[in-house]
């Protein structure tokens, strides 16, 4: 048995196929090849945009030219990810997938079912001749795991529908409704080197062990931070008088910090000052998050002397700041209970050049007015302590709305199938329907798709029976809006 044997038969064929095309995100290049490929074999009309989005049309069955237009969008590229031990080649080799019980994966693998399962979903319906309903479009974008760019940069004559399903959400029975837009805010701060004085001891203080996750959807998690822990302990240390001669913390702008550092110079007779103010600190942090951070460790090590430090009232001006600058959530939305609305993520502290530490930050929020508004204050505070700030463009977020003719829709379809009440969500990280509103402010969209498990890791999986549910339940919603009045 193949995946080709699973059903519904039309998607899995069509996910078969696509699991035998190289797409990495980035090099779409072979996948737009097969997408443009299968538009003329089954006699679509397409077009292909400036970034590489493909949009593919299939006309009104007669007598239904003035329904509303469906588009069906997903995602062409894959995260690719593997085991150390596999040979997989991802720029040319197909993914082997395995029938695994309920559930289908691949060989050591993602298995990009996030989002060749909503491709192929999207696909199935533009070549079901059993389908009768008014326009429908498939929108494939380019690169939405790295940049979102395709999404980003939609060309004229795409997106021509008035409804939008986006088949990238992966819980089987939640629709998803509303998302956050999201920009980061990066800082310098300049400081004058000098060589490290000989006659001082030197010791690393690392905090580590901390759970770290994604910056929008874990933030209101009370996870500890390490950027923001180690300049607390460097705030706390205060007490002592040292010298700041490093200072790192964090990786990724889109991930809370699981682990930081710093190192410090003191006077030999404040060794002993040292060790009691270090660990009265790290026992305070631990005492604290003993819930969220069970594994939260924090190691004091004697080290050699480093070559430099930073002169004390540049350290001193730059740990102020960054005790200050804000971290986590803003503000919670009052329409959607439970939705972080705004947060702000103190991502990471780098010294890759001498004489400049780099900070990078990240804002979210599904109000586009709350996320400048979040991005000006971590602005203004970096530029009270002397940092030169930039901001990256970002992108726009999706605001709930309840009043969406397609959500209703979704809702009652939902229910008339499976008997329960589909769970509504907004979710506090990006999508790429937030950056299709600025090309059709009046889009009426919702999200969702099968339950896949693990995604952008070797144990991706999809759960067979939940496909043939989200199927079933894009059917309902494209016939009872051929009929809408
Ligand atoms: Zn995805």
């Amino acid at each position: 048995m193949t995946i080709k044997d699973l059903k519904p038969a039309r998607v899995w064929n069509v996910f078969d196929q696509i699991t035998q095309v190289p797409r990495p995100s980035k090099k779409e290049g072979k996948i737009r090849e097969w997408l443009i490929n299968f538009a003329k074999e089954n006699k679509l009309e397409y077009k292909v945009d400036e970034i590489g989005n493909v949009a593919m049309f299939r006309p009104a069955a007669p007598g239904f030219e003035n329904a509303k237009g469906i588009i069906l969008q997903a995602h062409m590229d894959m995260v690719c990810e593997k085991n150390k031990d596999s040979k997989h080649n991802f720029d040319t080799d197909p993914i082997e997938t395995i029938i695994d019980g309920e559930w289908v994966r691949a060989n050591g693998t993602t298995l990009g079912a996030d989002d060749g399962m909503g491709v192929a979903i999207a696909l199935a319906v533009l070549t079901d001749p059993a389908i009768i309903a008014g326009p429908l479009e498939g929108f494939f974008t380019v690169d939405e795991e790295t940049g979102l760019t395709g999404a980003s940069n939609v060309g004229e004559g795409m997106l021509k529908g008035d409804y939008l399903l986006n088949l990238d959400s992966e819980d089987d029975g939640i629709i998803t409704m509303s998302c956050a837009g999201g920009m980061d805010t990066l800082a310098t701060f300049e400081y004058k080197p000098l060589d490290a004085p000989k006659d001082l001891i030197y010791f690393n203080l690392k905090l580590t062990g901390m759970n770290g996750g994604h910056s929008g959807t874990d933030i209101n998690t009370e996870r500890a931070c390490a950027t923001r822990q180690v300049a607390r302990m460097l705030y706390d240390l205060r007490v002592i008088d040292y010298e700041l001669a490093t200072i790192d913390a964090g990786n990724l702008r889109n991930a809370i910090a699981r682990e930081g550092e710093a190192t410090i110079g003191i006077k030999p007779c404040d060794k002993e000052n040292l060790s009691a103010a270090f660990n009265e600190f790290a026992a305070m942090v631990k005492e604290e998050y003993k819930i969220s951070e069970p594994n939260f460790k924090a190691i004091i090590t004697s080290v050699d002397a480093p070559a430099k430090i930073i002169n004390k009232a540049d350290a001193e001006r730059i740990v102020n700041t960054l005790y200050v600058a804000p971290h986590g959530v803003q503000s919670i939305s009052l329409e959607v209970e439970g939705l972080v609305e705004t947060s702000t993520n103190l991502s990471s502290i780098k010294m890759h050049e001498e004489g400049i530490i780099e900070i990078v930050t990240s804002q979210r929020s599904a109000v586009g007015s709350r996320k400048m508004d979040t991005a000006h204050r971590v602005e203004t505070i970096f530029k009270m302590g002397g940092g030169k700030v930039r901001h990256t463009d970002g992108y726009q977020g999706w605001a709930p709305n309840k009043n969406s003719k397609i959500l209703k829709t979704a809702i009652r379809i939902w229910k008339g199938l499976y008997g329960v009440e589909p769970k509504v969500e907004a979710i506090h990280a990006g999508l790429e329907c937030g950056l299709f509103l600025k090309v059709n402010p009046n889009l009426d969209m919702i999200s969702y798709g099968p339950t896949l498990r693990n995604v952008h890791s070797p144990s991706e999986c999809c759960h067979i029976p939940a496909v043939q549910k989200a199927w079933d339940f894009t059917l309902g919603i494209i016939e009872d809006v051929k009929n809408e009045k």
